[in-house]
């Protein structure tokens, strides 16, 4: 559920926030909806009271008459109420549908403005020097025959491939190396429904409707096809209450991820780099507010060491407030050197979500007695139960890691090196040869 209380409370800090996110929220419209959503509520409280007072004194005696005008009474309460009802109904879902562009609050440390604003957190390694000229992952793939573009083109469409040869055991054996390397860091591992309910994709902070929507509706439905799966895995504890010692929960999950990629016209959109559809393994961390903090290092330090194992240059950087997206409270970004394409592009992404998607969720837990009062923002307190946090990171995604390694580790004759790391996930295969 969705504070609005506080939100009202709290109008100047929220609006305050929605500038430094650089999102297009309404705050006034939000607020307007949220006092009228109240006054009809209680409209419609006391025409229920009255309902009930009328049905009651039709039990006893009274004379024909009485009774006609109490019949009469009780059918235009009902109508009235039907009315009124329909309009909460309204009101409330314009709430929510504006709602969704209030983001999260913002960690005091993160960088304020958009992309550029974003702060260098770390470094590795250095970029590989070639003393023979590079070829991007498009024309090695077509030289090592690892892909096939044109007919994807006509079966399904542009920015769909097929993978041939090597590239499917590198995407499976890139997939399996991050869930047992996830799995050995206590993660537990899933495979998740790729078809999910448009109002779960709604709770996790995404947008299922609208004109610049990333999600694929499936139309006759309210389900959606997923673009991560964080949104799954979000769901799996939804409307619930977690035992507080089984908290830190970690998952790492793997699925396939659909996205429009609406508005990406334009962009860097070449070979694998932007596509519709694509593998990836995704780990979440569900933990105690007072935790999250520690949690997004944690994640962070975990992709570093699995792109750093695989020989990969990157940087990660603290992303600058405009360039969060909804449901982050501070978000780190890896990107890695991609010599063919000559620049270093996103591989990764880890977020910690807070109580934004708890909330919508209602993942709740009941802090031990001696944690009491005082654990967590006060925003998360209900009760006795109060929100957990989320985080999500990307252990692979693969098309981009098939970029890095393929340009990173491509010899003078056009063959492919795979690390180390992956080789026993890919039958021994260490080199990808040119055909001859
Ligand atoms: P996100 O869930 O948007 O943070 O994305 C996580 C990771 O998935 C990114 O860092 C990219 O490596 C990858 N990714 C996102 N969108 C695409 C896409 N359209 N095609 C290929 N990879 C993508």
């Amino acid at each position: 559920a969705i504070d609005f209380k506080w939100i009202r409370e709290n109008k100047d800090l929220v609006a305050e926030n929605i500038k430094k996110r650089n999102a297009s929220a309404d705050l006034d419209l939000v607020l307007e909806l949220y006092e009228n959503m109240c006054a009809v509520q209680k409209e419609v409280e006391l025409l229920r009271e009255e309902r009930n007072r009328v049905a009651g004194r039709m039990k006893g005696k009274m004379e024909l008459s009485e009774r006609q005008i109490l019949i009469e009474k009780g059918k235009n309460l009902k109508e009235e109420l039907s009315g009124l009802e329909e309009r909460l109904v309204q009101i409330t879902d314009k709430l929510q549908f504006e709602a969704q562009c209030i983001p999260n609050l913002t960690h005091p440390d993160v960088p304020i403005g958009g992309e550029e604003a974003s702060v260098m957190r770390n470094m590795m390694g250095s970029p590989r020097e070639f003393n023979f000229p590079v070829k991007d992952h498009l024309q090695l793939g077509k030289e090592l025959d690892l892909f096939d573009f044109d007919a994807a083109g006509e079966v399904s469409g542009s920015k769909f491939y097929y993978l041939k040869n090597e590239a499917v055991l590198l995407e499976m054996g890139l997939v399996n190396w991050a869930l047992v390397e996830a799995k050995s860091k206590g993660f537990t591992p899933l495979i998740t429904p790729e078809i999910v309910r448009s109002p779960v994709v709604e709770k996790c902070g995404f947008q299922p409707r609208g004109q610049n929507t990333q999600v694929y509706s499936i139309e006759g439905t309210d389900q959606c096809l997923i673009g991560t799966a964080e949104i799954p895995v979000g769901g799996i504890h939804m409307d619930s209450i977690i035992p507080d010692s089984t908290l830190p929960l970690k998952y790492v999950a793997y699925s396939h991820c659909f996205r429009t990629e609406a508005g990406a016209a334009g962009m860097a959109t070449r070979g694998l780099y932007r596509v519709h559809q694509f593998s990836k393994v995704e780990m979440f961390i569900i933990c105690r507010p007072e935790d999250s903090n520690n949690h997004l290092e944690e994640l962070i330090d975990i992709e570093e060491k699995l792109f750093k194992s695989l020989g990969l240059h990157s940087k990660t950087l603290d992303m600058g407030s405009g360039d969060l997206g909804v449901p982050a409270y501070r978000k780190y970004d890896v990107e890695a050197w991609m010599p063919g394409l000559g620049r270093y592009g996103e591989i990764s992404s880890a977020s910690n979500c807070t109580d934004y998607q708890s909330r919508r969720l209602g993942i709740r837990f009941r802090p031990s007695s001696s944690d009491l009062p005082s654990v967590g923002s006060k925003r998360s307190n209900i009760g006795s139960t109060q929100f957990v946090h989320t985080l999500n990171a990307t252990a692979c995604a693969v098309p981009r890691m098939i970029i890095c390694l393929l340009e990173n580790f491509q010899e003078e004759d056009g063959s492919i090196v795979i690390p180390e790391p992956l080789r026993p996930y890919m039958g021994g295969l260490d080199v990808i040869k040119p055909k001859s």
